[in-house]
């Protein structure tokens, strides 16, 4: 009781996955050092980052592994997707095609990744509210559909970014006990 125990009791590791420019290393950023940057050149390519938080008391560090431009089609290895438990699927609400996407992308997912893996999608830069192209209700219906999470950030803003990983870590959580 009171000490500072660096223990970790669980290690999950979760995948960023979505077309270039949608903002997933921004997203990471926001996360993993609540830092922002509007030049996208500032992404490091680091294979991955983490961060530690506490859910129903144990101490969970966060893995997040963050695509270093090998968004085409079919680029991201199966290495990436090894031993994933969580993956953050992420397309732009101003950038129609980004959505259009998403299924391939699930597709991908679900033939390389584990299949009880817990899916976010997350429709990402509404602080551009008057350039959205893709309708809420398009989203939560497809996310239904599919059986995903789902919910609309800004990385800029900070909204729900916190909120869209702790419900991903949270629901992983819940799995493994
Ligand atoms: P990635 O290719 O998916 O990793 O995308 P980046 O994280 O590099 O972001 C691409 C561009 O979109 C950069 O210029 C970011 O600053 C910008 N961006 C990312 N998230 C947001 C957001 O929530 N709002 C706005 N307005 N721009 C964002
Ligand atoms: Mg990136």
């Amino acid at each position: 009781y009171g000490s500072s125990s660096q223990k970790t009791d669980y290690v999950f590791k979760v995948v960023l996955i979505g077309d270039s420019a949608v903002g997933k290393s921004q997203i990471l950023s926001r996360f993993s050092r609540n830092e922002f940057s509007l030049d996208s050149k500032a992404t490091i390519g680091v294979e991955f980052q983490t961060r530690t938080l506490l859910i129903h008391h144990k101490s969970v560090k966060a893995q997040i592994w963050d695509t270093a431009g090998q968004e085409r089609y079919r680029a991201v290895t199966s290495a990436y997707y090894r031993g994933a438990v969580g993956a953050m699927l992420v397309y732009d609400i101003t950038k129609r095609q980004t959505f259009d996407h998403i299924p391939r992308w699930l597709e991908e997912l679900r033939a390389h990744a584990d299949k009880n893996i817990v899916i976010m999608l997350i429709g990402n830069k509404t602080d551009l509210e008057n350039q959205r192209a893709v309708p809420t209700e398009d989203a939560k219906e497809f996310a239904e559909k599919e059986g995903l999470f789902f919910l609309e950030t800004s990385a800029l803003e900070a909204t729900n970014v916190e909120e869209a990983f702790v419900t991903v870590l949270t629901q992983i959580f819940n799995i493994v006990n």
